[in-house]
């Protein structure tokens, strides 16, 4: 080693013995690399001593260096070699040092080991030995218990069995022994020999390590169900919160609402065979069940819960202040709604007022001389009170039926009694037209009976009062009867809250903007104040009354004029204050975003029926379109029903369109694009409309008498029923014999006898009275002449066309195919 050593060191600086070299070496470097040679040829007889062998040459190296600096240098080098050996024997002291540390520190380590086993075997020991002193107990107890009941003998036994307990003693000794061989063995040696020969004990000991941990955490996840089951926190200090939730939600929305990691949420969702990504939305149901797996509380909400902002609350009675009630008149058409209106208005209000009427905002309020207010609706029709309570504004409290007294109960008195007890609101029957010489107010009192309106004249508890628009006699009596049936309803509301209200009337006005007149049904309604109303919003600009007075606030049963509008609302939508801007806009998007989706789901809804049921129904049934326009809605259904039941399986009647009003442009439009003649029931069109039926074709056709519009109508339904076919027969004629001639075929000698023969006609084979063929005549002769007709009793040739079969004895029918023309009965 420490030869290859001196070789390789050639270029290093190296240990002891290499110091010759080195030197050689190291003098070699600048002057004589042949003397390095030479010195180690000289080197290699006398390997033996170092030191000696280092003087000898030192000696024998003249060369170029002087002898004090040869020898300067060889103590230099002794020196160091004596160093080099000092260190030597240091390192070798010091490596001696640290093994005996290791050495020590590994017996202690081991001493530490053992003591420490021992102190658990003891401990072990210990416990056994519990356990055999218990068993030991045990069973001297029984033996004693046994040993009451048994003989002397037994007794004494006992005590002396009891150390050699046998599941005891065994045990602790096999240990012991154990103990002592580990103790003067090597530690890891014994430990790989007890690895080797597991005891039960110690396999369950082992275990036992193992299984505490387990146990531990089989005891935490326990707590943790435990806690989670009683609804408690769990573990960490959870926070439980309410997640709300809509109809539908992002699965990472609803992480976020939990305050869950979305991970977990999504893991929870696939654990449930749901495989979604957190952008992916969860329905409510779904989203319950996460909520209720994290622990959260689930509160369901929907998109129509911005509405909840609406202050609903249900107001106190103490609150409640008497308001005066609100009245519809209603009646049959020409009865006189208007002129009483007018009458009602003009004796109250320009009496009253120095500035008189105004300006007509649909509803007014009038003071009767009693004191009394009252505020009427301008009739909006009767339709149109129906539409109204439909979109959730009951505004009238008090029906006044107008019936005139010389025309008695009408058809739409019939319509507006049924409107009133539908909509569940009182009713006073005023009498109209009194003045008239024909006027029969006891006739009116009878006619109603039949449509259960008992009047108080009738002994009933219908107030009647006897009036005239005209003269204004009984109108008196008239607001007398309404405040008395206001005062029995006792109409109430609280003016001191956010106001609600309906729409009356709404429109577009130029100059203003959105205009709605509104009824307020509840609070007061306040300039400045925020609203949503059906789908548009606002905030009150000015309010203004019934004469055109600009006001501050608006109670209960007032109708006012709004203006601040952000849209035209509809007639018969509510008006709601909301508290801030932003909920009143986003509770009419809501409702914008519904209408819509409403209009969407119903059209589409509309499309595929109604496309399925008109291909199944136009299938072979002809359709006359019809559009009609009546004076008033009474006729319009009459008409229409008349006209429905026209028709059969063929041919039946489509009703367009069945208006009320005046035929317009767009009645002839519509018209136009189904090719549909236009009816006008005592309506006539306008004159863009005239114009636009003059330039589309468009048929229009008045009438006046139900009876002759439906007779018109059937006949043109009639006009596209099919012409039915008949069949005429003509004559029979009998072959007596067949002949075959070239270039014609089989020719039957025949013999007319009954009727013509006529070669135009068609014809039948009959052989045994069994149609055999059908078909024309080819030829028809007379002798050799061919004939267009062949009477009765004479013989003549006939010859089918494409049939060939004849007989004797066959029979020929002859027959005409005649259309006939049908009409609806
Ligand atoms: P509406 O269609 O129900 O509104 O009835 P109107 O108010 O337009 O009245 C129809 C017609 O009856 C008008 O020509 C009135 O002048 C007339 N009229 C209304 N009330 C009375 C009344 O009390 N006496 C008389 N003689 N005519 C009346």
């Amino acid at each position: 080693m420490s030869d290859q050593d001196g070789k390789k060191t050639l270029g290093l600086s190296g240990g002891a013995r290499n110091g010759r070299v080195n030197q050689s070496f190291s003098r070699g470097r600048t002057k004589s690399v042949v003397v390095e040679t030479k010195r180690k040829r000289v080197v290699v007889p006398k390997p033996g001593s170092s030191s000696g062998g280092a003087g000898g040459e030192a000696v024998k190296r003249p060369s170029g260096v002087s002898d004090a600096e040869m020898e300067r240098r060889l103590k230099a080098l002794q020196a160091a070699k004596s160093r080099e050996a000092e260190e030597a024997e240091t390192r070798a002291r010091e490596e001696r040092e640290r093994e005996e540390e290791r050495e020590r520190r590994r017996a202690e380590i081991e001493a530490k080991e053992r003591e420490e086993r021992e102190r658990e075997e003891a401990l072990k020991a210990k416990e056994e030995d519990d356990q055999r002193r218990l068993a030991e107990e045990e069973a001297r107890r029984t033996a004693e218990k046994a040993a009451t009941d048994a003989p002397a003998p037994a007794k004494s036994a006992d005590p002396q069995r009891a150390p050699v307990n046998k599941p005891g003693t065994p045990t602790p000794r096999r240990d012991k022994d154990r103990d002592d061989k580990g103790g003067r063995g090597k530690a890891p040696e014994r430990d790989g020999r007890r690895t080797g020969k597991l005891t039960v004990n110690q396999a369950l000991a082992g275990r036992d390590g193992g299984r505490q941990r387990s146990m531990a955490a089989m005891k935490r996840k326990q707590e943790r169900a435990r806690q989670k089951a009683m609804g408690g926190p769990v573990e960490r200090e959870k926070i439980v919160r309410d997640v709300q939730v809509p109809d539908s939600i992002i699965v990472s929305e609803l992480a976020n609402r939990m305050a869950e990691r979305v991970a977990d949420v999504v893991k929870a969702l696939m654990n449930m065979g749901m495989m979604v990504t957190q952008n992916q939305p969860v329905d409510q149901d779904t989203a319950e069940l996460i909520v209720e797996e994290f622990g959260h509380n689930m509160v369901r909400v929907s998109d129509s819960d911005v509405e909840q902002v609406i202050d609903s609350v249900e107001d106190k009675p103490e609150d409640l202040v008497s308001r005066p009630p609100v009245i519809t008149i209603m009646g049959h058409v020409d009865h006189g709604k208007t002129s009483l209106l007018d009458a009602i208005r003009n004796a109250k209000v320009v009496a009253g007022e120095a500035g008189g009427i105004t300006q007509h905002i649909g509803a007014y309020q009038v003071t009767t001389d009693k004191g009394a207010v009252l505020s009427f609706l301008d009739t909006p029709g009767h339709a149109a009170f129906t539409s109204m309570r439909a979109r959730g504004a009951q505004v009238t409290d008090i029906v006044v039926l107008v019936v005139a007294a010389d025309d008695a109960v009408m058809p739409q008195t019939v319509e507006a009694i049924n409107h009133a007890k539908a909509a569940g609101v009182p009713m006073i029957v005023a009498i109209n037209k009194i003045d008239r010489p024909a006027a029969d107010p006891n006739k009116v009192r009878t006619d109603l009976l039949q449509h259960e309106v008992v009047v108080e004249g009738m002994s009933g508890d219908v107030q009647d009062v006897e009036v005239s628009a005209m003269t204004g006699q009984g109108l008196d009596d008239l607001l007398d009867a309404i405040a008395l049936q206001a005062e029995i309803l006792e109409l109430k509301a609280n003016p001191d809250r956010s106001a609600s209200g309906a729409v009356i009337e709404a429109q577009l006005d130029v100059g203003r903007g959105p205009v709605a007149t509104v009824l307020v049904q509840n609070g007061t309604l306040k300039q400045g104040d925020i609203f949503v109303v059906g789908e548009q919003w606002g905030k009150v600009r000015a309010l203004v009354d019934d004469k055109g007075e600009r006001v501050k606030e608006a109670g209960p049963s007032v109708p006012v004029e709004v203006l601040g509008l952000n849209g035209t609302p509809e007639a018969g939508d509510v008006l709601n204050v909301v508290d801030t801007e932003a909920q009143a806009r986003e509770i009419a998007d809501y409702r914008t975003q519904a209408a819509k989706d409403k209009r969407a789901a119903a059209g589409a809804a509309t499309t595929l029926d109604q496309l399925l049921a008109k291909a199944k129904a136009d299938e072979s049934v002809a359709e006359l379109p019809v559009l009609m326009k009546a004076d008033v809605q009474g006729s319009a259904e009459a008409i229409a029903q008349a006209l429905e039941k026209i028709g059969n399986d063929e041919v039946r009647v489509r009703i367009l369109h069945a208006g009320v009003g005046a035929i317009t442009e767009s009645d002839i439009t519509l018209a136009e694009a189904s090719g549909a003649p236009v009816i006008g029931f005592n309506v006539r069109a306008n004159a863009p409309a005239r114009n636009a039926a003059n330039q589309k074709g468009v048929e229009i056709r008045y009438y006046s008498i139900i009876y002759d519009l439906v007779d018109d109508v059937k006949k043109a339904a009639s006009g596209l029923l099919s012409a039915e076919v008949r069949e005429n027969f003509i004559g029979y004629a009998e072959i007596k014999d067949t002949f075959r001639v070239t270039g014609v075929g089989n020719v039957a000698g025949c013999l007319v006898t009954e009727g013509v023969a006529r070669r135009s006609a068609g014809v039948r084979l009959l052989r045994d009275n069994v149609v055999i063929h059908e078909g024309t005549l080819k030829t028809l002769k007379r002798f050799k002449d061919e004939v267009k007709e062949v009477q009765s009793g004479q013989e003549c040739g006939m010859a089918f066309e494409n049939y060939d079969d004849i007989r004797k004895g066959d029979v020929i029918e002859i027959f005409e195919r005649e259309e006939v023309e049908r009409s609806l009965t």
